[in-house]
């Protein structure tokens, strides 16, 4: 073997192909409150890493209390003008911010990439494109509301409190902002402490499109500028995608206080393959499924079940296809997995993995000898001998960490992919039509694909069952979270 092959199975060599546009990051990023970039009152800043090189990229402002009131103010101040405003001309709106994020898509691509970690070719190629379409989707709507909700008189909810992940950081943004615009709220939101950057480029873009002032404000913090924010009672709404556990705090804050609240949470999400599925295309779809954003994906198909008979055969493709997976610098074009997004989260993943092999599960790992010395990096990975009662195969691990299982019947593979707290999404995989169609309408899940996985389009609902939360977003089903119907006894829901 040369030592060429020795360090690249599969006998591929590509130079580097770094993303050569250079993006300015302003050393101090201040608040987005009634149009304006202002100081935190709180006198506090953070830091935001790239988490591929540990470098600082830039200081944040950390809201605190009397910052989140003057946004929630300005929220309210703005409500009755934007509310009340011809839904064609926030259609307007709408549309320029989708032109101007498709104008700045390289720029917000990049910063995406660096802030978070994720490679290019996907905050390029998914992550922005689809926040501008979800723009552009709701802009559609914003003058046919009455043709969404038919013979109902409708009202937008107010003022939404709206808190984001870090996995997808503008694109759930896009998903928060464009339906509740579209309806004539005005909002609040804040982004993950670990990627506040392009919020705040689109904060830039907001200002830019002259949309009016107040109608949304951004405020960068942690969970405890959260919670203030979601615990204001000025606010009306609360929507929250991120974890269960603070989904669950969140439930009970909102109790008895009369906000609405929609919850997009966690996930163990099923891939089912079954013997007579196109083999080649669904192991593409694991790969998808589960190291697509190094497996940041709360609908990620972390549990495989593979049909026995053909277990071996997929094990064996799944290990050479992992082979030619790349891990590596994220501002690269070439590479598949970039950097896990945190180094609690690579601690987290970590944790899992030594979990999982202390409870008996056999461990496989493709080593990437070209990982750098600084980042947080977790080479693609699977187990096998995965049994249900295993953490490995409950929790939900948001790595690129697969858990594969086996079953002999349809029937096994629905119960067993059923049994989970969680109902985010689930893969099927089969020639048969009818297969699919039986298995479909059986699995709780909120998104089912069938022979692919992880797609995504802004015409499409997409949320929860069970633990993994209520309330859709995307598609018409989007719209409804910021609507309130009034029915003919003039009650209001
Ligand atoms: P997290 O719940 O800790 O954080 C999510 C957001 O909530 C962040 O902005 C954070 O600052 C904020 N937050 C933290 N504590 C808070 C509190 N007490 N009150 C109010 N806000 C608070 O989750 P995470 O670890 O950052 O993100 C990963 C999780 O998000 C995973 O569990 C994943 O499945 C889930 N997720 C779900 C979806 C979905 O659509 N269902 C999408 C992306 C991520
Ligand atoms: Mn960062």
């Amino acid at each position: 073997m040369t030592t060429q092959e020795q360090h690249d199975p599969v006998g591929w060599e590509y130079s580097p192909a770094p993303e050569q546009i250079k993006v300015h990051i302003e050393p101090k990023n201040k608040l987005f409150i009634n149009g304006a970039f202002v100081s935190p009152k709180s006198r506090s800043w953070f830091s935001t890493i790239n988490p591929s090189n540990e470098q600082k990229l830039a200081d944040i402002a950390c809201a605190g209390k009397a910052d989140v009131n003057n946004a929630v103010l300005a929220a309210k101040k703005a409500l009755p003008k934007w509310s009340k405003m011809c839904g064609s001309v926030r259609a307007k709106y709408l549309y320029r911010i989708a032109r101007r994020i498709q104008e700045r898509a390289r720029e917000l691509a990049i910063l995406e990439t660096m802030d978070g970690g994720k490679p290019i070719k996907e905050s390029r190629d998914v992550d922005i494109p689809l926040a501008a379409q979800h723009f552009f989707y709701y802009a559609g709507w914003a003058d046919k509301l009455e043709y969404a909700f038919p013979g109902r008189s409708i009202s937008p909810v107010g003022v939404c409190a709206q808190i984001i992940p870090w996995n997808f950081p503008l694109l759930m943004a896009a998903w928060k902002l464009a339906p509740a615009l579209a309806c004539g709220n005005t909002c609040i939101l804040k982004p993950a402490e670990t990627t506040s950057l392009t919020a705040l480029r689109l904060a830039e873009i907001i200002q830019e499109v002259g949309l009016p002032e107040g109608v949304v404000n951004i405020v960068t913090g942690a969970g405890d500028t959260g919670k203030i924010l979601a615990e204001h009672k000025t606010v009306n709404k609360v929507a929250f995608t991120g974890s269960t556990e603070v989904g669950k705090l969140l439930m009970r804050s909102t109790a008895g206080s009369g906000k609405k609240l929609t919850l997009e949470l966690g996930g163990k999400s099923a891939n089912i393959i079954f013997a007579d599925a196109a083999i080649d295309q669904a192991v593409e779809g694991i790969i998808s499924g589960i190291y697509f954003n190094q497996g940041h994906v709360c609908c990620a198909g972390s549990r495989l079940f593979v049909e026995e008979s053909i277990v071996s055969e997929v094990i064996q493709k799944l290990k050479h296809r992992l082979q030619s997976l790349r891990v590596g610098d994220p501002l690269d074009k070439n590479t598949d997995l970039g950097a896990i997004n945190s180094k609690a989260q690579l601690k987290t993943v970590q944790q899992y993995i030594r979990t999982g092999v202390d409870e008996g599960a056999e461990f496989h790992e493709v080593h990437q000898d070209r990982l750098p010395s600084k980042g947080y990096w977790c080479n693609p990975c699977f187990f096998t001998e995965v049994q249900p009662s295993h953490t490995i195969a409950r929790e939900e691990i948001f790595g690129p960490v697969l858990s594969v299982m086996t079953f002999r019947t349809p029937q096994e593979a629905l119960t067993r992919a059923n049994n989970s707290p969680y109902g985010l999404a689930a893969g099927i995989w089969t020639d048969k039509g009818s297969k699919i169609f039986e298995m479909a309408k059986q699995i709780d899940a909120g998104v089912v694909w069938c022979n692919t996985y992880n797609k995504f389009d802004a015409a499409s609902p997409f949320g929860g069952f069970k633990e993994s939360g209520f309330g859709r977003e995307g598609g018409m089903q989007g719209l409804r979270p910021y609507i309130r119907l009034q029915n003919t006894s003039g009650r209001m829901k």
